[in-house]
């Protein structure tokens, strides 16, 4: 009975986040802050396509998650003035599956699918002809009867997000003519879309405040909205409702918020570096065993924002533990003949 209710009561929470998320989702380029290049050439390529009245090219969008794909692709649509349909690689297990969304489509529309890396291969194999042609061929009936027909698409446009690039098979892949990849957010960005956040939600937040947030944000927009709906808590009940820099510092000390805004996973990795492997160097793969991760989520996953923040150095012997991630975590470093300096 208990357990059930918890079950419950964690989908109501995650419903909640998605509501949460999807209201303060920016719906043009000009509300999307940040990623520069990638909007700039999307916002040509949108053009292109509405001036000629065809299709957008298939769209690819890597990086890590929280970052943004959703929310550009839905901009995608909502520029081009064309429907909307979402699916998710896990989801579309079976070709007829993907046949259903497929022949939904009107004209030019956006077909999205999340986790793309994790299609069956056969579903994937029905995906070529439908992004080449927009034609797929189905095989109806079994044994003697069995034959393969074919239905024509109207043309649309995949766009297909991934946080594991290096998953994607090579046909897949060359089937995207745009392929882009997102970047962590400059502290700069983060501060503006908190304070574009709370005006949604109709919450003061003073700019030292945001800041002070989007700094502990590791980068990512959805780490800042998260981060902020929380801090709005606090200012609610511990305060009055104001968002200053006193009780953002207070919230995000209570939360247990690291000053970068590392998380557990992020600390797991540099502290097996340092504890198990005095620093380094060590292999990538020997990390993801003592972390109990896989090697491939590690480098496509955690370890870019590790090394763009100066706490990891890849080097030619494997990956090293830098200064700022012993005083961060605070150890001390050990010398060649093991005495502490
Ligand atoms: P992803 O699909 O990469 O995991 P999402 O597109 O779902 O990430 O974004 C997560 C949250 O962050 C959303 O609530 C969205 O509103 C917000 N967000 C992401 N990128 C931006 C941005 N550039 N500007 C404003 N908000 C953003």
């Amino acid at each position: 009975m208990e357990e059930r209710f918890d079950i419950h009561s964690q989908r109501h929470l995650q419903e909640e986040e998605r509501e949460f998320e999807n209201s303060l989702r920016p719906l043009t380029f000009d509300d999307f802050s940040g990623q520069e290049k990638i909007v700039e050439n999307l916002k040509v390529f949108v053009s292109a396509a509405r001036m000629r009245g065809e299709s957008l090219d298939h769209v690819l969008l890597h990086g890590p998650p929280g970052l943004g794909k959703t929310t550009l692709s839905n901009i995608i649509a909502n520029e081009l003035g064309v429907g909307f349909k979402v699916s998710s690689g896990p989801v579309l297990d079976k070709p007829g599956d993907l046949a259903g969304i497929l022949t939904s489509l009107e004209p030019n529309d956006v077909l999205f699918i999340d986790e793309i890396h994790r299609l069956s291969p056969v579903v994937e194999e029905y995906l070529y002809s439908a992004m080449e042609d927009y034609r797929i061929d189905i095989l109806i009936d079994k044994g003697p009867s069995a034959r393969s027909i074919q239905i024509d698409l109207n043309p649309f446009t995949l766009v297909g997000a991934t946080t594991r690039s290096g998953l994607l098979t090579s046909p897949l892949r060359a089937r995207f003519g745009i392929n882009m990849h997102l970047e962590y957010y400059e502290v700069e960005t983060l501060t503006g879309i908190i304070s574009r956040s709370a005006d949604i939600l109709r919450v003061p937040c003073e700019p030292a405040a945001a800041r002070e947030i989007a700094s502990r944000s590791r980068g990512t927009p959805r780490v800042a909205n998260a981060l902020l709906r929380r801090v709005r808590d606090f200012a609610q009940v511990k305060g009055n409702g104001y968002i200053d820099r006193a009780i953002s510092a207070y919230a995000l000390e209570a939360l247990n918020i690291d000053k970068y805004g590392l998380d557990e996973i992020d600390n797991k990795i540099l502290l097996t570096i340092i504890d198990k492997f005095k620093g380094g160097p060590v292999g990538i793969t020997t990390i993801a065993t003592a972390v109990g991760d896989d090697a491939g989520t590690i480098e496509e996953v955690y370890e870019p924002f590790l090394i763009k923040e100066g706490f990891i150095k890849r080097t030619p012997r494997g990956r090293e533990a830098t200064e700022l991630a012993y005083r961060h975590l605070g150890r001390k470093r050990a010398n060649e003949q093991g005495t502490l300096f």
